[in-house]
């Protein structure tokens, strides 16, 4: 048998890294096999060691919003890089970046990190050292990166791995941490009559995307942002995945800005980086003012705020305009429509599941409400699936418990790739689902 490229590099991979990958999630752990080693991306393409073209449905876990190596921002980042990659001192880019942030959300100032983790920490850190109080409350399938706090029940990663939390975090890290069910109000309401004047801080995925998609039933948010308040406590609403993403405003696009309501803290991360290691966590300025050097909570980074960095976000941002948008709800409704038509003549048992132009298809009938309805999803039907899209050139997440992520270079040639491939993709989940 011949060995592929990818294979022989994950061998090598495997001799110096853990499982021959840097995050979990990039293993094939959960579909089988090894994953595939990518050398160049252009548009919606990867071209893997191999030669092998495909096209791309992860875009890095959300961050390629505009596709691949797009000119303007591989030219922005490229004069940046001429520059000097960093000075450790306050440039630019980052004060163009965040006006750009705090002029597209609700947020009044913001701070960067280099981590989506960073910047869940750092917000936590701060609604405690706000309110003076411990305790937090998340949601069980809500991932908001390794944080030992928020690590009491995370979503994809740790679910596809099937580990029950992790070791290495002792109980007194998550010993302050309120895990709920998603969407469970009667839930929430209880935690805070039990627990409120402990409580700092609800943090909550502002719709769920690490656990597949489950869009927040109309109102839930608003909830939350009403119960925190009313309780003394700060809401956060964890936007790394949706912001910029969901819609041009996140998720609060599609509910706070409509209903009236707005976060007390937002992070973000994934799209504002441009493919770069970029995040934040903004908010009310009273509440943001508690931050070093303004404010006694401690809070650094050598390398946050990097002007590389911060250039390739804001050229990001700045071409993601309505049209980009626009373009990304159809291409989703597009795949969405022959996906379904696909299991559905194939006899697969499936569920589509959107907010804004974010989406993922769940291997179950059911509605998924919540982490307990995305684990019925039939595994086995959903590994000969990813296998069947890989072999006709469609690169998926490969997890079941994963949103799909389109660019705007998803044009007709990358989205008619994915139709062809649907149908026998389809086959193969029936013939292995059901078990
Ligand atoms: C990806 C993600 C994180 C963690 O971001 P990293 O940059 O991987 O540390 C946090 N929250 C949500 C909702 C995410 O999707």
């Amino acid at each position: 048998m011949t060995v592929t490229a990818s294979a022989a590099l994950f061998d090598r991979a495997s001799a110096v890294t853990p499982g021959g990958v840097n995050s979990p999630v990039r293993a094939f752990a959960a579909v089988g096999g090894t994953p595939r080693f990518i050398t160049s991306a252009q548009g919606a393409w990867l071209t893997d060691a191999d030669g092998n073209r495909l096209v791309d449905l992860v875009c890095s876990w959300g961050p390629m919003l505009l596709g691949h190596a797009h000119p303007e921002v591989v030219a922005a980042v490229t004069a940046a890089v001429a520059r000097g990659t960093s000075y450790g001192t306050p440039t630019v880019p980052e004060v163009e970046l965040a006006e750009e942030l705090v002029a597209r959300t609700p947020i009044e100032r913001v701070r960067f990190v280099s981590s989506g983790t960073e910047a869940t920490m750092s917000a936590i850190r701060l609604a405690r050292g706000v309110t003076g109080r411990d305790m937090v409350v998340k949601f069980a399938g809500c991932y908001h990166g390794h944080v030992d706090a928020l690590l009491a029940a995370a979503g994809s990663g740790l679910a596809t791995l099937g580990v029950p939390g992790t070791p290495g975090v002792p109980a007194s890290a998550t010993g302050e941490t309120i895990v709920l069910r998603y969407g469970d109000r009667a839930a929430v309401a209880q935690a805070f009559a039990e627990h409120g004047p402990q409580i700092a801080a609800l943090i909550t995925e502002a719709a769920p995307g690490n656990m597949g998609v489950v869009p927040p039933e109309p109102g839930f948010n608003q909830f939350l942002a009403d119960t925190c308040r009313a309780h003394g406590a700060l809401f956060i609403s964890d936007e790394v995945m949706t912001g910029f993403r969901a819609s041009r405003e996140g998720q609060w696009g599609l509910d706070g800005k409509q209903e009236g309501w707005t976060p007390d803290l937002i992070t973000f991360g994934k799209v504002m980086g441009g493919g770069f290691p970029a995040a934040a966590f903004g908010g009310r300025a009273d509440v943001m003012a508690h931050l070093a050097p303004e404010g006694p909570v401690y809070q650094a980074g050598t390398l946050a705020g990097n002007p590389i960095a911060t250039t390739a976000g804001l050229a990001t941002l700045r071409l993601a305009d309505d049209s980009v948008y626009a373009g990304l709800n159809a291409a989703a409704d597009t795949l969405t429509a022959a996906a379904i038509d696909a299991l559905t003549a194939a006899g697969v048992p499936h569920r589509v599941q959107r907010s804004g132009t974010m989406f993922s298809i769940f291997f179950t009938a059911a509605p998924v409400r919540h982490f307990d309805d995305a684990q019925t999803q039939d595994v086995a039907a959903f590994g000969a699936f990813f296998h069947a899209m890989l072999d006709r050139g469609v690169h998926l997440p490969p997890s079941a418990f994963e949103a799909w992520f389109l660019s705007a270079a998803h044009d007709d040639e990358a989205l008619q790739t994915v139709l062809d491939a649907l149908p026998a993709a389809a086959s193969a989940a029936a013939a292995a689902g059901g078990n």
